[in-house]
């Protein structure tokens, strides 16, 4: 809050497709997706045609013991996009509460069963939002050990951060090594396990790390094994981030349950949901004094306007053919990446799809880290705005992740004005 006194943030009062728009009329490419929730640009006509007639019938009724056409809407759309298998979801408000609801309801799977099984596993430099259920399954101490007394205990398994990995000097094909700790606690920890959380192929919020091909695949493999059940956190991964619709498509792999957040209204409104599988679903199927209910609800679950956004956005998907236009995207942005390669302060650049980060260090080849105090990511984002471009850093990564239906035009003023930022600074570092 000190920085922010001495720098008031710019007042964003527009958005037209990329681009956000201040109170000044300056116009600047949305870099990081408005964090990472814009979808098809700003202003996008079939998510707020779809909000505006929901408003001539009704903005709100609830989803405890009610339903509305536009949850149901939604639901049986996001049940034919998702993996086949996941045929149950679970509307809640934001990323980190729809987490809240896969954790106590993986618990709550296990003990209708009949055992008790209250840990997880999660990952080194994993997200999974800022509520406290989430943050007991984070492995990012600078957001999370602050509030370590107020969390419950689980099990943390190496990220799998390739560039930083001190099982393999030999990156990127250091396999998938880091799975198997996730095996051997299974066995250590034997019937006390509920499930095992990660963000599939990219831990954003941790620097967008990516994980090497196969990963996702193994750790599916292991959760059968093991019998534990597997929550994928797509909240930041998914709606056509990483290429496909969702990153677990890359693998082929089904979740017990998937998180999803951000994109799913498009980046108009906050929604997110769980979905899960009839397995999960049936354990909780009893008679009513049984009490096997879920006992979890928010007031605005299933808001139908809300729903209707996130019915707009698979529109604007499907009248945009957004997923079909990404090959050509990508393919680019990913050839534009490699330029900042050459760059001496650029350590590392990962991407999938269009989630992207440039790591920079004051020593490529020790992969020595800038002092915190250097905000050497800031000052790139400063830089950029120069340019006319808005990013976000996490630390010393630079992170861009524009909004997947980014024009091709578009595309190449964002790389370009980046690529300036990231030599000017490095250059006088
Ligand atoms: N999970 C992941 C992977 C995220 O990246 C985030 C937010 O960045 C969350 C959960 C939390 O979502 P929200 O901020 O909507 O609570």
């Amino acid at each position: 809050m000190k920085e922010h006194e001495d720098s008031p943030p710019l007042m964003i009062e527009k958005g037209e497709g990329s681009y956000l728009i201040d109170s000044e009329g300056n116009r600047y490419i949305d870099g990081v997706s408005s964090l990472w929730v814009n979808i098809h640009g700003h202003s996008v006509s079939e998510i707020e045609d779809a909000v505006k007639n929901q408003l001539n019938s009704i903005g709100h009724s609830t989803l405890l013991g009610l339903s509305n056409p536009a949850a149901e809407d939604l639901a049986e759309k996001l049940v034919r996009a998702a993996p086949s298998g996941l045929s149950k979801v679970f509307f809640s408000g934001d990323g980190a509460s729809a987490v809240e609801v896969a954790i106590k309801m993986a618990f709550q799977y296990w003990k209708n069963k009949g055992e008790t099984r209250a840990k997880f596993i999660f990952l080194e430099n994993g997200y999974h939002g800022d509520t406290l259920g989430a943050v007991s399954v984070g492995g990012i101490d600078m957001f999370h050990s602050a509030f370590k007394p107020l969390l419950s205990e689980n099990f943390k398994a190496p990220s799998y951060y390739c560039y930083r990995c001190p099982l393999s000097k030999t990156y990127p094909s250091c396999g998938v090594a880091c799975a198997d700790e996730i095996d051997r606690i299974c066995s250590e920890h034997l019937g006390e396990i509920a499930a095992v959380i990660i963000e599939p192929y990219v831990q954003a919020a941790g620097g967008m790390i990516v994980s090497p091909p196969g990963y996702l695949e193994k750790v599916r493999e292991i959760a059968d094994k093991r019998d534990v059940l597997l929550i994928v956190d797509e909240v930041a991964t998914g709606f056509g981030r990483t290429g496909k619709m969702f990153a677990c498509e890359h693998e082929d792999v089904c979740p017990d349950m998937m998180v999803l957040g951000k994109g799913l209204t498009g980046g108009y409104t906050a929604l997110s949901a769980t979905l899960t599988t009839k397995r999960v679903y049936e354990a909780f199927l009893g008679d009513y004094e049984e009490f096997k209910t879920f006992f979890h609800g928010h007031s605005y679950s299933g808001n139908p306007l809300a729903c209707a956004a996130g019915v707009g956005n698979f529109m604007a998907f499907e009248n945009r053919k957004t997923l079909e236009k990404l090959p050509e995207k990508i393919e680019f942005f990913e050839n534009e990446l490699k330029e900042f390669n050459s760059i001496e302060n650029v350590g590392d650049v990962r991407n999938k799809g269009l989630m992207a980060g440039i790591e920079l260090v004051k020593d490529k080849s020790t992969k020595e880290k800038y002092p915190a105090g250097e905000k050497m990511g800031w000052k790139v984002a400063e830089k950029a705005m120069d340019y006319g471009v808005l990013l976000r850093p996490l630390g010393d990564v630079v992170v861009l992740m524009p909004p997947v239906g980014i024009e091709m035009d578009d595309l190449k003023k964002l790389m370009k004005a980046t690529y300036r930022a990231v030599r000017e600074v490095a250059t006088e570092s």
